[in-house]
Parts: structure tokens; C-alpha cells; sequence
């Protein structure tokens, strides 16, 4: 591993400054990029700790929403009990992301800003598209765990399941730099055709310093999924997460967002738009999970993909009525 400087600033200020410079990257909990470094796909000149940030770790619950600092680990997401009150699903998805160990170390700033787990992207013999390469090797390779959607530049999947239950939620991220700014959660991923360089909306510079989760309108029912190979530390074959504005049994307004099948979480606006009005129950949670599948573009190897993600949508929007998980 080349060696690097190591930088821990105690405010955010000196931390922007401190990743001005080239080469500069944020360092938080490190289970994604201590990995990358191992890989050789990063040679960072400077690791900018940020685990001393003042009040990156806290975590703060209101009639407004909810405040989550980026240092947040996933175990205090899961487990926090007015977050767990506020927002299931988000202590849902964090609860079941990696290995009780990964949890611990893990934050949520690291979480969304991750590199993606393609295994072409992963090992350092494949030059593709991300790397600066003219190729996508899952097109033409494995892509068992591949995306089903978007996947015609870059097939690999997001690899955030947060993500997936935050964008339901409709959060926001608050991002520190030369100019503090906030984005919506779901415009802050970025397409392969649009970048295939990057994942995420950040700047040479910035670093997230935090997610707001606006509070739940009345009426919310949510649900989310994560459907795995096996039981434990597995990554999502496809996690969905379901949030319903609904008015007794009709539903008003319908979120709907896909993760692992597509390089950004999707938002299934067909679906939404097919339960928005209707009377929830089996034939419509079925006919919106057909509209979920739809365009779908399977590629050789995943195409099994397509009808997981159709049971699993229509039993999380099932699940999220019926106030339980699935
Ligand atoms: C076996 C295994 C299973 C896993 N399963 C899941 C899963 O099911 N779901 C899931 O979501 N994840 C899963 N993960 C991934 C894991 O959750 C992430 O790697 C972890 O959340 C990254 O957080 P971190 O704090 O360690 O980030 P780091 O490794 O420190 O950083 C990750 C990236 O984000 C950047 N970064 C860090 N903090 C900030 C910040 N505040 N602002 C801007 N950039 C920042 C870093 O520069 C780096 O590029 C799994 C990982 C493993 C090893």
C-alpha cells in the first residue's frame, strides 16, 4: 500500500480545507475504503479522519423529523429508540446492512458514499468503464448480481440499502464544502450515463455532515425488504421500501423504491402512479409490482432477478398496509 498522510481535524472547517488538496480523500468508519486500499483501487496522498467531528454523531428527533449526523454508525441507526419509533424502516434497513461487527464501525455518511461491490469494479485485473476502461465486464460476464435496469454503461448495482429505505422517507443530505448545501437524497446518486466515474453528487471537497428525514405525514405506512441468498451478511439480491400516505384502506400517495437493481435506487413511479387512489389489497399490491418489473432489461445472467423483485414488491406494499414486516 503506498503510504499517506493522515490528517484528523476536530472541526468541519479544517476537514473541507484539509480535503482541498489532491488526492485527499474522507476517511470515516473505513470498512469501504481501508478495503479499496487493500484492493489497490485507491491510493489516497491524505486520509482525512473524520471521527472527530464535533456533533457528526448525534442524533436528534422532533416534530419536524429526524436529524441524523453522518458519523451515526448503522448499529446506533438500528437500534436508536426514537428513530426506531419515527422510522421503522430506516432501523429496518440498518439493522439488516452487513454483520453486527460491520454495524458497529460503519456510518451512515460511509454507507451512502460507498463504492459499489461489482466484482469487476472490485478486483484490480479489470480495467472497466468506473476505472477509467472502455468496457463493462458484467455485460458480457457474471452478472448474477447485476443490475436489471440502467445497465447499459455500467451494470453494477448501488450498493447502499439505506439508501433505499432514506429516498422512501423522502431525506435529504447536508453536505459541508466551500458552500454548505442540501439535496434531495434521490437527485444526489448519479447514473452511469451521467458519470460513470462517480456514485454520488460530491465535489472534490465536500463531505456529507448529515441526512434530514422529514417527519411522517399522517396517514404514513411503511415497509421494507431485503431479500437475501442466504441468512446472514449477505448482500440484498433486491431490497425494496414502501411508503404509503393512505386514507383507511385507499391509498393517497404511493413511494416506492428499488435497491440492488439498478445503479441508483429506483424509484418505481409506474407503480406508485398504479396504487395512487386505489383500494390497497392483493390484486393491486400485484398489478404494482408488475408495473415495478416493467423495462426491465435483464442481462443473461440475472434475469432470475426480475421475478424476485416482483413477489418482493408486492409483499412489502402488502406488508406496509397490514403495519407489519414482511
Ligand atoms: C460483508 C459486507 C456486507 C455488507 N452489507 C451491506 C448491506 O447489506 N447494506 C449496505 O448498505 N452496506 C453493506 N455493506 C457496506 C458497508 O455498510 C459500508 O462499507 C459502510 O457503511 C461504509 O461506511 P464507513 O463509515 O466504513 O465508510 P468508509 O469506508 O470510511 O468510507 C466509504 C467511502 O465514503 C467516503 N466517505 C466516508 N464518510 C464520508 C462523508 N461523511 N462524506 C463524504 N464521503 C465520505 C470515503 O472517502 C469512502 O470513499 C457491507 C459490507 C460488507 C463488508
Amino acid at each position: 500500500m503506498k503510504s499517506f498522510e493522515w490528517v484528523q481535524p476536530e472541526t468541519v472547517a479544517d476537514a473541507v480545507a484539509a480535503l482541498g488538496q489532491p488526492g485527499a480523500m474522507p476517511l470515516a468508519g473505513g470498512v469501504d475504503l481501508l478495503d479499496r486500499m487493500k484492493e489497490r483501487l485507491e491510493s489516497p496522498s491524505r486520509l482525512v479522519s473524520l471521527r472527530r467531528l464535533p456533533g457528526l454523531d448525534a442524533i436528534q428527533v422532533d416534530a419536524s423529523g429526524a436529524r441524523i449526523g453522518a458519523n451515526v454508525t448503522l448499529a446506533r441507526l438500528a437500534a436508536d429508540p426514537a428513530l426506531r419509533r419515527a422510522h421503522p424502516i430506516l432501523a429496518e434497513a440498518a439493522g439488516h446492512a452487513a454483520t453486527p461487527q460491520l454495524r458497529a464501525m460503519a456510518t451512515l455518511g460511509g454507507n451512502l458514499a460507498q463504492r459499489p461491490r461489482c466484482w469487476y469494479y472490485r478486483s484490480e485485473a479489470f480495467a472497466c468503464r468506473k476505472k477509467g476502461g472502455v468496457a463493462c465486464f458484467a455485460l458480457d460476464g457474471d452478472s448474477s448480481l447485476h443490475a436489471i435496469f440502467g445497465n447499459k454503461v455500467c451494470a453494477a448495482t448501488h450498493p447502499s440499502t439505506v439508501a433505499t429505505a432514506l429516498v422512501a422517507l423522502g431525506a435529504r443530505v447536508q453536505i459541508a464544502g466551500k458552500r454548505a448545501r442540501e439535496v434531495e437524497l434521490a437527485s444526489f446518486f448519479v447514473a452511469p450515463e451521467a458519470d460513470v466515474s462517480r456514485e454520488v453528487d460530491l465535489q472534490p471537497g465536500e463531505l456529507i455532515t448529515g441526512v434530514a428525514v422529514p417527519a411522517a405525514p399522517p396517514g404514513l405506512r411503511a415497509a421494507y425488504t431485503k431479500q437475501v441468498a442466504k441468512q446472514s451478511f449477505d448482500w440484498p439480491l433486491v431490497d425494496v421500501a414502501v411508503a404509503l400516505v393512505m386514507d383507511g384502506r385507499t391509498c393517497r400517495q404511493a413511494t416506492i423504491v428499488l435497491g440492488a437493481v439498478a445503479p441508483t435506487p429506483r424509484r418505481a413511479t409506474e407503480a406508485e402512479r398504479a396504487l395512487a387512489g386505489a383500494a390497497v389489497d392483493v390484486i393491486a399490491a400485484g398489478r404494482a409490482a408488475r408495473a415495478a418489473i416493467a423495462g426491465a432489461t435483464p442481462l443473461p445472467g440475472n434475469d432470475h432477478k426480475v421475478p424476485i423483485l416482483e413477489v418482493v414488491v408486492a409483499r412489502t406494499i402488502l406488508a406496509a398496509v397490514a403495519g407489519s414486516q414482511p
